[in-house]
């Protein structure tokens, strides 16, 4: 592992995180579509840091599904936070070097569901922090699937980790398929469109469809009926609380590392 590695990691422990990895972004740039690769984010990027923080486990005990919602917009808030910091490090030593953002903003116009910029998941991956489970979710041996990452790109030539080997799903482990209430989740994998529309479905996705059905309703009583309903009181709410998901289930129920 190179000095400079070595300090970056300790900083990121400094700076709070619970997990750091380092991945190469030749192996990512090789993974990735066209316009998701590091190379699209930063020309000439070396290596990609990988920062995690853990969720609190007993988020999951609540039964106020607010409390687990926004606990993702504080998470992120301060992975966005960590990834700025190693970012500055890293130009102050002499390189170039940019946080992708652990939530948004992204580009709404990818039309296969939420596409970020950068998959952090697969960043994650490749920096040896956890393996994809069958909810498609990160999962680390450390947390499971309750955890959130994010992605500092570098020109930096950085040391990268070995990825983990295993598989973290036991082998007939379904809890996630059959808890998803959007039917999106198979053992084929992830339909994005059928999750979003359940995880996001108090936030643009909601309020479009909300707006439309005010729009096409045939009287005016029911077009107010619709705008007072807990619809766009939600959105409100749910953009107020900066956009948190609305459904986390594949991640409540998932049994690795859980407590
Ligand atoms: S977030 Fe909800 S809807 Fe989306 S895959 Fe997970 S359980 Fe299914
Ligand atoms: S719930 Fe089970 S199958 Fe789904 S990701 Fe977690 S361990 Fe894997």
């Amino acid at each position: 592992m190179s000095d400079l590695t070595r300090q970056i990691k300790e900083l990121a422990m400094e700076l709070g995180a619970d997990l750091v990895g380092i991945a190469s972004a030749k192996v990512l740039n090789s993974r990735a579509p066209q316009g998701h690769r590091p190379e699209d984010n930063l020309p000439g990027t070396q290596a990609v840091v990988c920062l995690g923080l853990r969720m609190l486990n007993s988020i999951f005990l609540s039964p106020n599904p607010r409390v687990a919602r926004t606990s993702y917009t504080y998470l992120h808030k301060r992975l966005n936070d960590m990834g700025w910091a190693v970012a500055t490090f890293l130009e102050e030593a002499g390189f170039a070097a940019v946080p992708i953002t652990s939530d948004v903003p992204i580009d709404m116009m990818v039309k296969r569901g939420l596409w970020g910029d950068l998959s952090h998941r697969h960043a994650a991956v490749a920096a040896g922090l956890g393996k994809i489970g069958r909810s498609q979710l990160l999962l680390t041996p450390q947390f499971g699937a309750r955890v959130r990452v994010t992605s500092v790109l570098t020109t930096a030539p950085l040391t990268p980790d070995t990825e983990v080997a295993a598989e973290l799903c036991p082998e007939r482990c379904r809890l996630c398929i059959d808890a998803c209430p959007a039917g999106a989740l198979t053992l084929e994998g992830l339909d994005k469109v059928a999750c979003v529309k359940v995880m996001h479905r108090y936030n643009l996705y909601g309020l479009l469809r909300q707006m439309g059905r005010i729009l096409d309703a045939d009287s005016k009583e029911e077009k107010k009926k619709l705008a007072f309903d807990r619809t766009l009181a939600e959105v409100y709410m749910s953009l107020r609380a900066g956009d948190p998901p609305s459904c986390i289930e594949c991640v409540r129920v998932c049994p690795v590392a859980s407590r």
